[in-house]
């Protein structure tokens, strides 16, 4: 089995109490690799180390040098994109086809950023007062606390990661307890380009633990999130007492509406890789659809056929269009909510269920529900899983009604 420590102030570490975790591959069920379990001590050690360097070594390198150091990283996502891509997909399901690309492409970012260092600007301000002069300056905050989901990690760790290196802070990392691997395979590449040590820092463990005591430390000034929105509420508390800056990016419910004039063959695609891409575990999946009436028989029909001919297998097979669902407890969650709308009036039009043919493995098969109105279970509510709900509406007026009657803001088709 994989083993993986914490990466603190340049050295690999166990947990202070030697506790460990597992993480499961998905397509079979299987244990694959074990993590150190961080706690309060650990947490404390990372952001001692972090704040050390943004005092110390860190604050008197030039701009460039962290250019340097950024551009590194980004080199090195590239040269090992293949590798980075199969411990995702082992450890979260997500086909290889699609980590492997992102792996590759996320190194951009680190490029950009690399550019940026050297052009952060200020600005002058007029002022109706001759004897004053007025300019902002920008200056590094300190010590960023990171909080990343297991989906899209390496994209949502580069988003964090590379702009506070620019700026010239420090930064501890808390991966998902769910799939923490790729993070701590980023962190052996970050440790190759001898960046100082404590610069960054990477944490595996347990939200109410590692993340609660992260979140609140109070040498954080700034803590970057993104996940669920009952765990940002969590953030929100924990920042508090310190009054950390905080940015939050949550989850969505994004409605797409197909018009009746609307090339159908090109809706239909554009919606199915919406809702069944990533097994539904997008942020921006499109999960709830409006349908024009005059169209709504035939979208509906067509919409069934694509999703019948998905292909369902594991993640690393080329051929495979749908992985499984990253964990046993998403898979019982899309189960319930599913049983309920239907239960509640939801007409089950496909799917709602395991593919019979496949005996290990968290698989549920794409899933179309037609609804008669989005207070449904599965209408209402973030699944995180392939299943769209259907919903009928009558001009645009009724179109952009009902797409904004959601709790949710983040995407729309
Ligand atoms: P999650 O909210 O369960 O967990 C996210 C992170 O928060 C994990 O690292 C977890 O350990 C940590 N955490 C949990 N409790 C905590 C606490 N009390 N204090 C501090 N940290 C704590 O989310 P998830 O299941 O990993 O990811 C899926 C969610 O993320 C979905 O809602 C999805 O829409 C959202 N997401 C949003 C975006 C975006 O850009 N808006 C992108 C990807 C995912």
């Amino acid at each position: 089995m994989q083993e993986y420590n914490l990466y603190i102030n340049g050295k690999w570490t166990k947990s202070s109490n030697n506790k460990r975790f597992y993480s499961i591959d998905p397509s079979t069920e299987e244990k694959w690799a074990s993590f150190a379990q961080a706690n309060e001590e650990d947490v404390d050690k990372a952001v001692d180390a972090a704040h050390l360097a943004f005092c110390g070594e860190w604050s008197k390198i030039l701009p460039s040098q962290r250019g340097y150091y950024l551009r590194s990283i980004g080199d090195k996502l590239k040269e090992n994109a293949e590798l980075l891509g199969k411990i995702e997909t082992l450890d979260t399901g997500k086909m290889y086809k699609e980590t492997k690309f992102q792996a590759n492409y996320i190194a951009e970012y680190y490029y950009y950023y690399a550019g940026l260092v050297d052009k952060i600007e200020g600005s002058t301000l007029p002022i109706d007062k001759p004897e004053m002069q007025v300019f902002t300056t920008r200056e590094p905050i300190g010590v960023v606390a990171a909080i990343i989901p297991w989906n899209s990690q390496m994209l949502l760790t580069a988003i964090k990661l590379a702009p506070a290196l620019a700026m010239g802070n420090t930064i501890v990392i808390k991966a998902s307890e769910v799939a923490p691997a790729p993070i701590f395979e980023l962190a052996k590449l970050i440790d190759q380009t001898n960046i100082p040590k404590g610069v960054v820092n990477i944490l595996s463990g347990f939200g109410d633990e590692c993340g609660k005591a992260l979140t609140s430390h109070p040498k954080v000034e700034r803590v970057a999130f993104t996940g669920g929105v009952p765990t940002a509420r969590h953030i929100i508390k924990n920042s508090a007492e310190n009054l950390a800056q905080v940015s939050l990016e949550l989850g969505g419910k994004s409605p797409v509406a197909v018009f009746k004039d609307a090339n159908i063959e090109n809706a239909i695609n554009g919606v199915t890789a919406s809702i069944f891409g990533a097994s539904g575990q997008s942020c921006i999946a499109g999960s709830r659809l409006y349908l024009e009436k005059d169209i709504y028989n035939e979208f509906l029909t067509k919409i069934s056929e694509k999703a019948k001919n998905i292909i369902i297998g594991p993640p690393m097979n080329e051929t495979t269009q749908m992985g499984p669902l990253c964990t046993l407890k998403q898979l019982e969650n899309i189960q319930e909510k599913v049983r309920l709308t239907i239960e509640q009036g939801g007409n089950l039009i496909y799917g709602g269920e395991k593919p019979k043919e496949i005996n290990q493995g968290f698989y549920y098969k794409p899933t179309i529900i037609a609804c008669e109105n989005h207070d449904l279970p599965t209408a209402e509510n973030e699944l995180f899983g392939p299943v769209l709900s259907v919903m009928k509406f009558s001009g645009e007026e009724e179109a952009i009604k009902l797409m904004n009657d959601n709790s949710y803001g983040l995407a729309a088709g």
